[in-house]
């Protein structure tokens, strides 16, 4: 693995690190407290490209590969980790439409999830009563004479509100799950209200009910029965996304002491390096699911798991040993630690908890060996 960055890769870097710079960061804290859906953001993001990063270009994406599209989150997290997570939510469904999807179903959604005719799309796969036991789930799909009828509810859906599609995963017997594509329009969906998070206030987490949704036989996205499978390779390259906001969480939060010598540097050392390890570990996730290698499960996991931790404690850090000062801008990055410090927590939550990061590295370890 060459730890260099292309061109390419460096441009996207660039792109992204600047949009957040320019129009993210300045709004962050408004958006926050307004709980604004980034609707600007998200169509200025798809014109960047960055709404479809490693999307084919004859379906408007760029291109151009999981180690840009690592970075390129890393950017938007620095400015806003609420964009950043409707961002990356957005690629991830439109990279299982890419993978499973037949031609038309390709060409029915993802342009219009990389160029910002959707705001986004939905991951609809957790249910009030299972998240880290995917398979417990209770939705249903019935068979029809000429399609499926879902019912069932699912829970915690990022950007469920304003998605342009869902992609909904359902049992279609006892011991099969199936996924679908649904139009949020269809009749028998209702969106329960916005839930009230600790952080991240500007994405949108709801709670979706299907009451008898009818969709026809080609909803049916891969195989009947072939659901389970594409969530968990699709939450592996979820893992990977959540493992770079939680590095330009960080980045962003350690970017707040820039300039303050009176910020005592030693607390924060060890947690540097961990933060770099982290980086190393996530970009080395990117670099192996972009060598098309099936199995990058653990090393997704391990980077996620790492990267979120870190994090984590190095907000925490920095608001421990925030100096005391009355300079309106120091108040000003003080809020945005603040939000920083809120916005972290669920990096350890979604796309499976690290207690269930612990769970798939063990069992990758048992079947793979240490290798
Ligand atoms: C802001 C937000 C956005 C989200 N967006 C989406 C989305 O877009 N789509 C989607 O499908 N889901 C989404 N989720 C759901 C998220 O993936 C789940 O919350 C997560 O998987 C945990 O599931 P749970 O909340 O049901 O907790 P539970 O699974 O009930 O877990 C509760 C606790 O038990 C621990 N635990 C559970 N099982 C084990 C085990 N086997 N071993 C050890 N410990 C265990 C967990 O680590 C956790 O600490 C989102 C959640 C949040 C908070």
């Amino acid at each position: 693995m060459d730890l260099s960055l292309t061109r390419e890769q460096q441009r996207i870097r660039e792109l992204a690190r600047e949009f957040a710079r320019t129009t993210l960061r300045p709004n962050a804290l408004r958006c926050d407290e307004d709980a604004e859906f980034p609707l600007t953001s998200l169509r200025q993001l798809a014109d960047l490209g960055l709404m479809g990063v490693n999307i084919a270009s004859e379906l408007g994406g760029l291109d151009a590969g999981v180690i840009a599209y690592s970075l390129a989150i890393t950017e938007i997290s620095a400015g806003d980790p609420a964009v950043a997570v409707t961002m990356a939510v957005n690629n991830m469904v439109s990279e299982v439409i890419q993978e499973f999807g037949t031609t038309s179903q390709k060409e029915a959604f993802i342009p219009r999830m990389t160029s910002g005719e959707f705001s986004s799309g939905s991951f609809c796969l957790s249910e009030p009563g299972s998240g880290s036991d995917a398979a417990g789930m209770r939705t249903r799909a019935e068979k029809t004479t000429d399609g499926w009828v879902i019912t069932g509810t699912k829970a915690w859906i990022t950007s469920g509100e304003f998605a342009g599609v869902f992609l909904v995963w359902a049992k279609t017997a006892d011991d099969e799950i199936s996924l679908f594509l649904v139009d949020p329009t269809a009749e028998g969906i209702s969106v329960g209200p916005p839930e009230e998070k600790m952080g991240q206030h500007a994405s949108n987490t709801v709670a979706l009910s299907f009451d008898g949704v009818r969709v026809a036989e080609d909803a049916l996205l891969g195989t009947r029965g072939q659901g389970f499978p594409i969530a968990m390779m699709a939450l592996d390259g979820g893992r990977i996304g959540i493992a770079s906001q939680s590095l330009g969480i960080a980045d962003g939060a350690l970017a707040l002491t820039k300039d303050r010598p009176e910020f005592p540097t030693a607390p924060l050392l060890p947690l540097r390096a961990r933060l770099e390890a982290a980086r190393t570990m996530t970009w080395r996730a990117a670099w192996l699911k972009e060598q098309g290698e099936p199995r990058f499960s653990r090393e997704a996991s391990m980077a996620k798991l790492t990267a979120s931790e870190v994090c984590n404690e190095i907000v925490s850090t920095l608001l421990t040993h925030w100096p005391a000062s009355s300079e309106l801008a120091h108040e000003q990055d003080l809020a945005l630690l603040l939000k920083f410090v809120r916005d972290a927590r669920v990096t350890r939550i979604y796309e499976g908890t690290s207690e269930i990061q612990r769970v798939v590295i063990a069992r990758d370890l048992i079947r793979r060996g240490a290798s």
